[in-house]
């Protein structure tokens, strides 16, 4: 589902170069859950962004589900994006002038299934959230509001979902919670790609990529 081969990026600041990830070779096979971890600023959100084609590598090869993704164009980047991985982040990045409906159903593919809206619903309802498609996220608790991101993520029926540290912000208990939807995803036969510096999130995947200063440690 996931091929690095040798894969680098460099960042050009104004200090110089930043090099976040040198020469990482990485397989995710269709179906695994595997996480990322290693302490902050080892490359972990960079590997992330380039396995969803939100980011280009500076060297190497990256294919995601057949797909070269450097290789192809923005907007059919973007269009294999909205068809095929799920995004959760940290920091949730709902809409905040949204319901929670609106912030799921927004994120529907227009051809997809007519009843994206039922979709929409159908998730936030086993999310535990049917008394809160309503609100707004400002009036949810962050549990509550990555639920919501998690049930985007999945709206159209994702192949992959990428996590970057979506637990980051969260209670224990509300971690485990959205752990638990990660899970069910896999269960399903989802592809999951979740990068945490937590170990304890990390338990729930079959298997852990270690980073350190941009390379794979083992
Ligand atoms: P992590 O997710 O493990 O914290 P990142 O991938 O965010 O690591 O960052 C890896 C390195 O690249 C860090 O040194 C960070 O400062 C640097 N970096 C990340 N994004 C940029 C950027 N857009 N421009 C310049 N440097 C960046």
């Amino acid at each position: 589902m996931i091929h690095f081969d040798n894969v680098s990026k460099t960042y050009r600041t104004a200090d110089g170069p930043v090099h976040a990830l040198s020469n990482v070779s990485l397989d995710v096979d269709p179906g695994e859950f595997v996480a990322v971890r290693g302490p902050s600023g080892c490359g972990k959100s960079t590997l992330l962004m380039i396995a969803g084609g939100l980011a280009t590598p500076t060297a190497g090869r990256v294919v995601v589900a057949g797909v070269e993704l450097p290789s192809v164009s923005a907007s059919a980047r973007a269009r294999f994006r909205a068809e095929q991985i799920g995004f959760v982040f940290q920091m949730f990045h709902l809409l905040p002038y949204l319901t929670v409906l609106e912030n799921v159903a927004a994120a529907a593919l227009p051809d997809g299934e007519a009843d994206s809206r039922g979709r929409a619903v159908e998730l936030l309802e086993r999310f535990q959230l049917a008394d809160r498609l309503k609100h707004r996220p400002a009036e949810l608790s962050t549990g509550e509001r990555q639920r919501v991101a998690v049930a985007r993520a999945m709206v159209n029926r994702p192949r992959l979902i990428l996590a970057d540290e979506p637990t980051g912000n969260l209670d224990p208990a509300s971690a485990a919670d959205v752990l638990e939807l990660l899970a069910e995803f896999h269960g399903a036969g989802g592809t999951v790609l979740l990068v945490t510096h937590q170990e304890s999130a990390a338990e729930c995947a079959q298997r852990t990529v270690r980073l350190r200063r941009g390379s794979t440690a083992g």
